[in-house]
This record gives C-alpha cells, structure tokens and sequence, in this order.
C-alpha cells in the first residue's frame, strides 16, 4: 500500500547469477514467501511483482528473472536495460558460481546504467557445512566493486527481505 504524499519509485530489478544458484527461489520467497526444494529450472513467466512500503517512499519492484538462458552464460541486452537494481547470486556451496558471480559484475558494469544498485547476494547459507566460499573474500570483492552483500538463505528465508529492503532503500535514494 502507497504511503499518501510519498513518492512512488519504479525500478526494474534484474536476477543475475549461475543457473542452480537460486535466482528463482528468491524471487519466489520475496514475492509469494515460499521455497519449493525441487525448483523447475524453467518455471513460470519470469517476471514478478513486488511492492515495498518505507517511511520514505513506495518502491514498486518489477522483477525480471532468467528462464534458463544463463546456461549460455550471456543474456540478451534487453535484459539488462533499463536495470535500476542488478542482484549477483552465487551458491555459498559452490565455488564455480562465485567466480562466475564475478562475470556477471563485469557484465552489468559493462552493458548497464552507471547509476546502476547492485548487490552480491551469497545464497544458501543453510548448506553452511558444504560452504566452499568464504564471506571475508566476497564481501571484500562487493565492497571494491560498490556493491551490497548480503548472505540469505531462500530456502529458511534468512535475509530475503533484508536483502529487498536495502536495496529498495538504495533505489530510494538514488531516484
Ligand atoms: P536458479 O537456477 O538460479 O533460478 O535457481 P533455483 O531457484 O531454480 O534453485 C536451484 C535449486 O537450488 C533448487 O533445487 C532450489 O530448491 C535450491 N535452492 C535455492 N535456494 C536455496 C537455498 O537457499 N538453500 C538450499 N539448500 N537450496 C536452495
Ligand atoms: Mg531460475
């Protein structure tokens, strides 16, 4: 619900990260609060809708997930246009997916808007006994990159919301 005489900001956020890594099980846990173990690589229309209510504005996210395509490692610009938020996933288990993490950085700062709210979100923290990337190197590259971190978990929802609210946050301040 939009706070009378707040001011509205739209922005479309987009899912960047390795296929398997969780794009679509944060989305669907910030969006719907569920998590499905056996997530369909391909579900769905992959496009959501989120609305997030601060005491300083009204942040209506428009939510742009893959449908598999990150399997070629590269996404159409059209993706990325227009981006006002870029979250990086990477898997805490899997140190593949955070080398590749980094790809994906360079790709948005190569393809995207300057002005551009990224985050570098490190997800599945619940596997913490698999973990395979350590926080102190991921935060330390988010931070010489300008990026948020954030560790979530879209399976126990640690984090998600955390994760949307700083960014909405950040997308406030910039808009
Ligand atoms: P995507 O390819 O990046 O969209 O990844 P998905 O959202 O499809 O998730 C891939 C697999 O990882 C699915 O089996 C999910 O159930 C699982 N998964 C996603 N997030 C988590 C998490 O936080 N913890 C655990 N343990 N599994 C997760
Ligand atoms: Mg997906």
């Amino acid at each position: 619900m939009a706070r009378p005489g707040n001011k509205i900001v739209q922005a479309k956020l987009v899912l960047l990260g390795d296929m398997g890594t969780g794009k679509t099980s944060l989305a669907l846990r910030f969006v719907k609060g569920k998590f499905h173990e056996y997530q369909e690589p391909t579900i769905g229309a992959a496009f959501f809708t989120q609305i997030l209510s601060l005491d300083e504005a009204t942040v209506k996210f428009d939510i742009w997930d893959t449908a598999g395509q990150e399997r070629y490692h590269s996404l159409a610009p059209m993706y990325y246009r227009g981006a006002a938020a870029a979250l990086v996933v990477y898997d805490i288990s899997c140190m593949d997916t955070f080398n590749r993490a980094k790809k994906w950085v360079q790709e948005v700062q190569k393809q995207g808007n300057p002005k551009v709210v990224m985050a570098l979100v490190a997800n599945k923290t619940d596997l913490d006994p698999k973990r395979e990337v350590q926080n102190e190197e991921a935060k330390q590259y988010a931070q010489e990159n300008g990026m948020l971190f954030m560790e979530t978990s879209a399976k126990t929802a640690h984090n998600v919301d955390e994760l949307f609210h700083e960014i909405a946050r950040r997308l406030a301040k910039v808009s």
